[in-house]
């Protein structure tokens, strides 16, 4: 049985007294609402990584993720945060490779095959994204794209390793555009997603991965995205900053 998972990207939004009252509300309305079996991840910005996981942390239902982490465990590296201090305020899951991040940072595949490793050694749960611009989907290639990006960042671990990566498909067109993949372009991928991995491993690492949709994904939309087989979940970015929407995507399971 995959894990389900609704995972919120705060991205660079919020004052600490709103993500405060954001994720109050969320913990209180999850609590009675959402289903036992979907795990919610609030991923804030740093400064609000502590009191999210003060207002967390004594609960089952909502965990605490960042946005993202850097492959070395400290030194001299300006602006930077270490996987041994997510792991130390009680950072769960860490969001890594989101496409803002590869284009605007340069992140390469083999520095998120670093970052997973660090991740992984330490004890937290990459959600290692991946996904393709629209010109490379008019351009046909998108399925090769997206399963290359994985190859690159995570053929390299074993398959005890690679059982404990979420991996978030989010195409880079449906990314704060209002344009959702439809069910149907979502499962085409997360079903080649899901081959690509049982082809390097076996069918049961591959069945055992929850492959999470991101882009635009909103309470009209979740329902049908997860009906999909092959989505275990979503990534969610705009609407993650409202309770009653985030809540509600996630009941849609
Ligand atoms: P939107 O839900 O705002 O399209 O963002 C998706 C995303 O990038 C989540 O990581």
């Amino acid at each position: 049985m995959r894990k389900k998972i609704v995972a919120g990207n705060w991205k660079m939004n919020l004052l600490p007294e709103e993500g405060k009252k954001l994720t109050s509300e969320i913990v209180n309305m999850a609590g009675d609402e959402v289903p036992n079996d979907v795990t919610l991840v609030i991923c804030p910005p740093y400064t609000h990584l502590e009191s999210v996981q003060k207002l967390t942390g004594d609960q089952e239902k909502v965990f605490l993720g960042a946005q993202n982490c850097h492959t070395e465990e400290s030194g001299a590296y300006t602006g930077e945060i270490s996987v041994p201090m997510l792991k130390a305020i009680g950072t769960s899951y860490v969001i890594i490779g989101h496409s803002e991040r590869r284009e605007y940072f340069s992140e390469t595949d083999e520095f998120l095959a670093k970052k997973t490793d660090k991740l992984l050694s330490a004890g937290l749960t990459p959600i290692f994204c991946c996904g393709e611009s629209l010109e490379q989907r008019e351009g046909g290639k998108y399925v090769s794209f997206v399963t290359n990006q994985i190859s690159n960042s995570l053929f390299h671990l074993s398959e005890d390793e690679i059982k404990k990566v979420v991996i978030a498909y989010e195409p880079i067109w449906a990314i704060g555009t209002g344009l959702t993949a439809s069910p149907e372009q979502a499962q085409e991928m997360h079903e080649a997603i899901r081959k690509h991995l049982a082809e390097k491993y076996n069918a049961d690492v591959a069945n055992s991965i929850s492959i999470l949709y991101g882009g635009s994904c909103k309470p009209g939309n979740a329902k049908e995205l997860f009906a999909c087989e092959d989505v275990d979940g979503g990534l969610i970015g705009g609407a993650s900053l409202k309770s009653r929407d985030f809540v509600d995507i996630a009941k849609s399971y």
